[in-house]
């Protein structure tokens, strides 16, 4: 195990809290500890802030917002795209230490730093833009005036983040906050900081102006909720659960500040008999297993049409019992533990609900000995409608397998829940897909692919999953103000 792998990074860097520039400890004195979920094993701590030194770091994002602001897209675009050189200069130690702090095989960690490379990349390409098309002038009804419609950055942006995907969730974040020109304040999860705190040192490199970035790490009581309270926060850009979320936006509300919301999900995959048996079985066990199933995005559901549906569990059955679970650092591992002795208890507690309920477990549900919090894949089959492993976010490897007869049922059942983040159809025939895929109330549906996310595209889904978009001009508008500008001409 690699236990020691902090030291092999090397590099890391700071366990402290970045405000106005410069790397400092929390005012209360206090620390957290940070977990190898592989082995259970204290690998480090980090500062725990409270309410003071989120004072500290909101002041400051506040103080350089104006000088921030007024810099050029194309002066931002060149920090943004400081930072994606960073992040790839060091691609195999903050890959190394995803694994290490959140759990998920190195493969998968290696995609996560692509992904944070081309998020970067692209809202460097849209800041550049901005130099163009942040200010349009409007046809209006009228010879005597002149009408412009600006888009300006929010202003301070509060950017809260969970830990199934540190520093995607953030870059996805960061990069459209710092292209619009708002200033921002950091907080990674407690539970993964060490990948953010990497991060945050990759983009401390760069030279920002003092303020520009910061970073406060603590518990959601302790930093989140001052940071989502705080007056001169303008935006609060937050990804988490949905029962952290609806307090987020309670608290928000009480400034009236603009919230984003990226939330939980209950995601259907729907296989039609005419699918690719092969494919569907990758696409089923990608969806369900992938970061073991600690993704807001997890096809967790699988509707398959009755005349398939022997053959395509079998399939699964044997695919979930074939993976090997293990070291996310050895080679050939498929899955690596969860990431907390929290989640890991969560999961636990929902396998032991969908027996208790009636679902019929096929594989799965037992806990491997030794240390670590790893829970083998597991499918339960015959699932009731009404039972919690259906209705729930599980934010693990529990897939729920239920069969359909005609394409409306599996639409209905597809809908019928009060998340809308994802979904995916598997099918040989175009026509139906794109039908399938109009119907679906999701933000967003793949036909026939792995869940691929373009930072180009956009990211959100429908109902209690999301409030607004990330990702696209959608991610940048989120930390933009639209100011209009008449004059008389
Ligand atoms: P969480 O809601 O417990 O925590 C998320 C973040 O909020 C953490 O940094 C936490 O410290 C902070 N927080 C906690 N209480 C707070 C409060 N009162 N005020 C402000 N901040 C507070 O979520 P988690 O367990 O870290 O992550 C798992 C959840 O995230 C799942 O529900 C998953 O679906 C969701 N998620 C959604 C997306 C998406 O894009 N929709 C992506 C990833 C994860």
């Amino acid at each position: 195990m690699n236990t020691q792998m902090p030291l092999r990074c090397g590099e890391l860097l700071s366990t402290q809290l970045y405000i106005d520039g410069c790397w400092c400890n929390s005012e209360g004195g206090g620390s957290l500890p940070v977990v190898n979920p592989s082995t259970e094993e204290f690998i480090a701590e980090v500062q725990a802030g409270d309410a003071r030194d989120v004072e500290r770091a909101v002041q400051a994002a506040a103080r350089a917002f104006s000088g921030w602001k007024n810099t050029t897209g194309a002066a931002r675009a060149a920090y943004l795209r400081a930072i994606a050189r960073g992040v790839e200069a060091r691609r195999e130690s903050l890959a190394a230490l995803q694994s290490l702090n959140n759990g998920k095989p190195l493969a998968e960690a290696e995609i996560d730093i692509g992904d944070v490379v081309a998020t970067f990349d692209y809202y460097a390409e849209l800041a550049g833009q901005l130099d163009e098309t942040g200010e349009a002038e409007v046809v209006i009804p009228s010879a005597d005036h002149r009408a412009v419609i600006r888009r300006e950055p929010a202003g301070v942006a509060a950017l809260i983040v969970p830990w199934n995907f540190p520093m995607v969730t953030t870059a996805w974040k960061l990069a459209p906050a710092l292209a619009s020109g708002c200033t921002v304040v950091l907080k990674p999860s407690e539970v993964t900081p060490l990948p953010e705190l990497q991060l945050a040192a990759i983009v401390a490199e760069v030279g920002l102006p003092p303020g520009v970035f910061n970073v406060v790490t603590g518990t959601g009581a302790d930093v989140g909720a001052p940071l989502t309270a705080h007056p001169r926060v303008a935006k609060v850009s937050f990804t988490g659960s949905t029962a952290v979320g609806e307090q987020v936006m309670k608290t928000a509300a009480e400034t009236i500040k603009g919230v984003s919301l990226e939330l939980g999900g209950k995601s259907s995959i729907v296989v039609f008999a005419d699918a690719d048996l092969d494919l569907a079985v990758d696409l089923v066990a990608g969806g369900a297993f992938f970061n073991a199933g600690q993704m807001c995005s997890a096809t967790s559901r699988v509707l398959v049409e009755r005349t398939i549906a022997e053959a395509l569990i079998a399939r699964l059955a044997e695919r979930a019992t074939q993976m090997v679970v293990g070291d996310p650092f050895s080679p050939g591992v498929q899955m690596g533990p969860l990431t907390s002795r929290a989640q890991f208890e969560r999961v636990q507690r929902f396998i032991e609900r969908g027996k208790a309920d009636g679902a019929r477990l096929l594989v799965g549900g037992e806990v491997p000995a030794g240390p670590g919090y790893f829970v083998k894949p597991t499918i339960f089959v015959d699932v009731p409608t009404d039972s919690a492993v259906w209705r729930e976010e599980i934010f693990g490897p529990v897939l729920c397998v239920r069969s359909f007869d005609a394409e409306e049922d599996a639409i209905e059942a597809a809908n019928d829940t009060d998340f809308g983040l994802v979904a995916t159809v598997v099918t040989r025939d175009a026509v139906r897909g794109k039908r399938v895929a109009d119907a679906l109330a999701a933000g967003v549906v793949w036909i026939n692919t792995p869940q691929l996310i373009f930072p180009q595209t956009s990211w959100g889904g429908y109902k209690q999953s999301s409030i607004g978009r990330e990702l696209g001009p959608f991610g940048l508008a989120a930390f933009q103000e639209i100011k209009q500008v008449l004059t008389v001409s």
